[in-house]
């Protein structure tokens, strides 16, 4: 109890003198940026939740500022004074219950009083560290933020077709597991398949029949709305498939899902098509097809499409 309490007295002190500059304005026009202290691999115990970055604008720059490196290094710091704290109390505890055990014995006694000694030494070392640093160099103990310019995100067009950058053919959004893996032993070949489709360019012609039920309505309809060939471009994905599209984007979740069952593609619930000839317009006019027929489509991909069966995952669905 004595420890744990010299602990937050040491941890209150020194959490006071590592005090890290306040972050900038918060600008709500622009990006959120998440808080990273939830997917820290290593947490330390004790340890306060980093402060919320986000990005600033001054004149025609758009900058981040964080501290969060400094905060997990006063987290660590901390701590390690706690520990330092705790093994100090004990060792003083040891030292005193080996004088009361040594009945004057001069050489216990001097044993006890080396223990007593040496922690309180250690503890004022540790404690002392700080102003010790400071005195060499102040910069030493100042956690400066790091600022970073702020890049954003890019839209190209392909084929006429606009794509923005940090798009969503992933799974984020939906709150924990809410597809299964697509049973590969009824998947039929989109080829052999009269989906009322016209060109299939998928790597793997595989959909699942339901899927394929779904997207023959698609396909009429977008038919009558004047799209002269719709493309399948992708259908079903085995967990291969999507582990290496997952590890080209080099594992970036923000634009394809990781290889999960919860994928869209490999739950058999996504297709990726297109307006043949590709055009902005004829996309438009696919796109109205699809959600005529209660599809969602992706708002950074202009090619990805979900079924109204499938649960609703993304907030974004234009
Ligand atoms: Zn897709």
């Amino acid at each position: 109890m004595r420890s744990s309490i010299f602990t937050i007295i040491i941890s209150f002190i020194l959490g006071l003198f590592l005090a890290v500059a306040p972050a900038l304005a918060v600008d709500s026009s622009l990006p959120a940026i998440d808080n990273p202290f939830d997917s820290l691999q290593v947490k330390i115990p004790g340890m306060q939740r980093f402060s919320d970055a986000a990005l600033s604008r001054s004149g025609a720059n758009i900058s981040f500022s964080t501290n969060w490196i400094g905060e997990y290094d006063m987290g660590v710091y901390n701590f390690g004074i706690a520990i330092i704290g705790i093994l100090a109390v004990l060792a003083i505890a040891i030292g005193g219950v080996m004088w009361i055990m040594s009945f004057g014995n001069p050489g216990r006694v001097g044993e006890a009083k080396e223990w007593i000694t040496g922690a309180i030494l250690g503890l004022v070392l540790a404690l002392g560290s700080y102003i010790l640093l400071n005195t060499i160099n102040a910069d030493l103990v100042r956690m400066r933020p790091i600022q970073l310019g702020y890049v954003p995100p890019k839209t190209e067009t392909i084929d006429g077709i606009s794509i923005t950058e940090g798009g969503s053919d992933s799974t984020a959004g939906i709150g924990g597991t809410v597809r299964d893996c697509a049973d590969e032993a009824t998947l039929i070949d989109l080829n052999k398949t009269n989906t009322h489709c016209d060109i299939f360019t998928a790597s793997d012609p595989r959909i699942t029949p339901r899927l394929a039920a779904e997207l023959t309505k698609v396909c009429d309809t977008a038919h009558q709305l004047g799209v002269q060939q719709v493309e399948i471009n992708s259908a079903f994905r085995t967990m291969e498939h999507q582990r290496r599209l997952y590890e080209d984007s080099g594992r970036n979740s923000r634009k394809v899902a990781p290889p999960t069952c919860n994928a869209p593609h490999v739950a058999g619930v996504a297709i990726d098509a297109y307006a043949y000839p590709r055009s902005a317009t004829g996309q438009e006019t696919l796109k109205r097809a699809f959600q005529a027929n209660g599809w969602q489509r992706y708002c950074a991909e202009a090619w990805h499409f979900q079924p109204s069966y499938d649960p609703p995952g993304n907030a974004c669905s234009p």
